[in-house]
């Protein structure tokens, strides 16, 4: 049965409206993301890709179109509703890893579960089962700054996945790695998205990673063209 984890139609967004400098971005972008598919953006830079992931991520909003996450209809919700479906049903991996440099890998992944009223211990608990299945459990007690890249970029993957997401959106996850350690990088996230049975929208400029993927939508001229 088909049942989209994210649906979206006809999404605009343009900067400075009708003034000389305007600029369209989206024009009418459409797409449709089932339960458990790992769906990869391939856009040229400043193709739109950051705007149409803000806006899909609850951070901005389009000026037409519907928007659709786990079945709810997000046109018209307030901050209240916008910030829990981010904290509850979205999941957010950006290029560099933004982990708290003064925080434990650990604390980095409890914290959104207390935000959500996780008490501490359950939420040590899942937050080393977490790094564990990253292959990081001996780097639990670890501040970012002792880790690897590749590390920071596990632990933050753990961090997003802390609260369940329904969808995980990614821009550029493993950009800022060198090529073998984002090739192996990406194989954890891979792994982990497919464990987890979660639908994922990942942004990449890498085809290759691309092709791992179920599906590549591909932004040109404002819109999503399947490839
Ligand atoms: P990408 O992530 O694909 O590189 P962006 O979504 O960041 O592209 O930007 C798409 C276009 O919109 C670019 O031409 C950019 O200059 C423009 N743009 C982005 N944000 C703003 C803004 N706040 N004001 C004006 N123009 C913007």
């Amino acid at each position: 049965m088909n049942n989209p984890t994210l649906e979206f139609t006809g999404l605009t967004k343009g900067y400075n409206h009708g003034k000389p400098n305007e600029v369209k971005v989206l024009t009418g972008a459409n797409a449709s993301i089932n339960s458990g598919e790992v769906v990869a953006l391939v856009a040229p830079s400043g193709a739109g890709k950051s705007t149409l992931l803000h806006i899909i991520g609850l951070l901005d909003t389009p000026d037409a179109g519907t928007l659709k996450i786990a079945g709810q209809d997000m046109a018209g919700q307030g901050d209240a509703k916008r910030t829990l479906m981010r904290r509850t049903t979205l999941g957010f991996v950006y290029q560099f890893h933004h982990l708290l440099p003064e925080f434990t890998a650990a604390e980095n992944v409890i914290l959104p579960q207390r935000a959500m009223g996780v008490s501490a211990s359950a939420a040590r608990t899942r937050a080393v089962e977490l790094l564990g299945t990253v292959g990081l459990e001996h780097r639990a007690d670890h501040r970012p700054g002792e880790l690897s890249g590749g590390e920071q970029q596990r632990v933050a993957f753990c961090r997003a996945l802390a609260n369940n997401p329904r969808l995980l959106l990614a821009d550029e996850p493993t950009g800022n790695l060198d090529p073998e350690t984002s090739d192996q990088v990406f194989d954890v996230l891979i792994g982990l998205v497919r464990d987890t049975g979660l639908s994922a929208l990942i942004a990449t400029h890498n085809l290759d990673l691309a092709a791992r993927m179920d599906r590549t939508l591909r932004l040109q001229n404002g819109h999503l063209v399947e490839t």
